[in-house]
């Protein structure tokens, strides 16, 4: 289990006050100007030495992303870092305990990113349903700027560096880094094709990295305690610690910081009290939120939690929400709400999208209640192989994979309903 003294999020409950006086008891914007003066280069070397790889469900390394900025601009363009705190994903719930209970640690994380890739702002998207966090972030924001942390000269540094908060609409698909820029840009929050991508033309058509709250917030720590502390904490190639938000059918669903490839047993049974009804209970887990596929019992159990150990399983890390099924779970009537969701929440831009996500809904819904042929199974895995790697943004694939993993786990009982059925209709 992971020891307090490492511990990045330390006021994750909200025991203390999230306050700058608060924060700086914690550690927040000790000597942040020290931090800067090492240079931008040698801030980005160290995130890459971390191996912090992105926290918003992707994982791409975030050293390795800072590095895709420009080291100067040529025409004139500034640069900008967008941070992503849309969390719309279900069951991620992470970044707005970061929020409403430790801003200064996001706020300083977005100085030193934004300073290591020579940004000139910061924008940070929050979502509007998290109208408590984003009062408390504007507020964070304001004290940092009347410290003199923010703005002209920041923190003393020589660096001027504005951060803006900025509340969506409650979009979904906002989450999607294109489509957050549009959105920030004032126009219909809908994915860009790629390229460009934003490092080369992103918000205003300026050089962009866009990060995850996470992603973000940790970096001041790792920058103080040393790449090698924070890559003593995982497997190769998952280094580190993460926030898992752990929700379902445990005895006490929570959100808790822990080493990166912990157990998923260890994860449940030491922090969240075990599973309801024991471990026998459990029917099956989607570990990563609701895009990715589920995970039958026997498999999930002694699963590391970290990317390589999830794709092994034939799921994925995603944001580490971790949504716990028991026996007591209509596993088909779970994965065709969360059909319809991705309906609902579809931009309608590209035909596979658009038409499929409907498509795959309604055999969902036939299927939940047993009202389909049994080869119908076969075509809704074809059409989601039609939908998945043909769209735009990854909504396709995340609106195919939930289904793609319950045909592979699941079909006896897919089947079971249709017998059933037949059998109703006959009686
Ligand atoms: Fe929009 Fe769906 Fe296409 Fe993404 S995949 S751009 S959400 S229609």
């Amino acid at each position: 289990m992971l020891a307090d003294r490492d511990r990045i999020f330390t006021n994750l409950y909200g025991y203390q006050s999230w306050q700058l006086d608060a924060a700086r008891m914690r550690g927040d914007w000790d000597d942040t100007r020290a931090l800067l003066a090492r240079g931008p280069d040698a801030i980005i070397q160290d995130i890459k030495d971390s191996g912090l790889r992105g926290r918003g469900g992707a994982g791409f390394p975030t050293g390795m992303k800072w590095s895709f900025m420009p080291k100067e601009s040529r025409d004139g363009r500034p640069s900008f870092l967008v941070i992503n705190a849309d969390e719309s994903e279900p069951g991620s719930c992470k970044d707005r305990e970061i929020i409403r209970h430790d801003p200064h640690k996001l706020i300083e994380g977005a100085l030193v990113a934004g300073f290591a890739m020579r940004a000139r702002a910061a924008y940070i998207y929050i979502r509007g349903e998290y109208i408590r966090e984003a009062q408390v972030l504007a507020a964070a924001v304001a004290e940092a700027y009347a410290a003199g942390l923010l703005g002209k000269n920041a923190c003393g540094s020589g660096y001027d560096y504005d951060v803006f908060v900025h509340r969506g609409a409650g979009a979904y698909i906002c989450g999607e880094e294109t489509a957050m820029l549009e959105s920030l840009e004032g126009k219909k929050g809908q994915p860009r094709l790629k390229p460009p991508f934003p490092a080369g033309a992103g918000l205003y058509g300026c050089p962009t990295t866009v990060n995850n709250v996470e992603s973000i917030a940790v970096a001041p720590t790792i920058l103080r305690r040393g790449a090698a502390w924070f890559a003593s904490f995982g497997r190769d190639n998952n280094k580190g610690t993460k926030l898992f938000q752990i929700s379902g059918h445990v005895e006490k669903p929570c959100v808790v910081e822990e080493a990166m490839s912990i157990p998923f047993s260890e994860l449940i049974e030491k922090h969240c009290g075990g599973i309801r009804g024991g471990r026998d209970n459990l029917l099956c887990v989607i570990p990563g939120g609701s895009s990715v596929p589920l995970v039958p019992a026997a498999d999930i159990w002694d699963a590391p939690m970290d990317f390589d150990g999830l794709k092994a399983v034939g799921s994925g890390l995603g944001t580490a929400a971790v949504i716990v099924m028991d026996k007591s779970t209509d596993v088909v009537e779970a994965i065709a709400r969360l059909s319809h969701f991705y309906m609902h929440e579809s931009c309608g831009q590209c035909t596979p999208c658009r038409e499929g996500t409907g498509w795959m809904y309604r055999v969902m819904e036939r299927l939940r209640l047993g009202d389909a042929e049994v080869q119908e199974i076969d075509m809704l895995q074809q059409l989601t192989k039609q939908v998945e790697g043909h769209t735009i943004c990854a909504l396709g694939d995340a609106a195919a994979w939930p289904i793609q993993g319950l045909i592979r786990h699941f079909r006896p009982e897919l089947e079971r309903r249709i017998a059933q059925n037949v059998r109703e209709a006959a009686e």
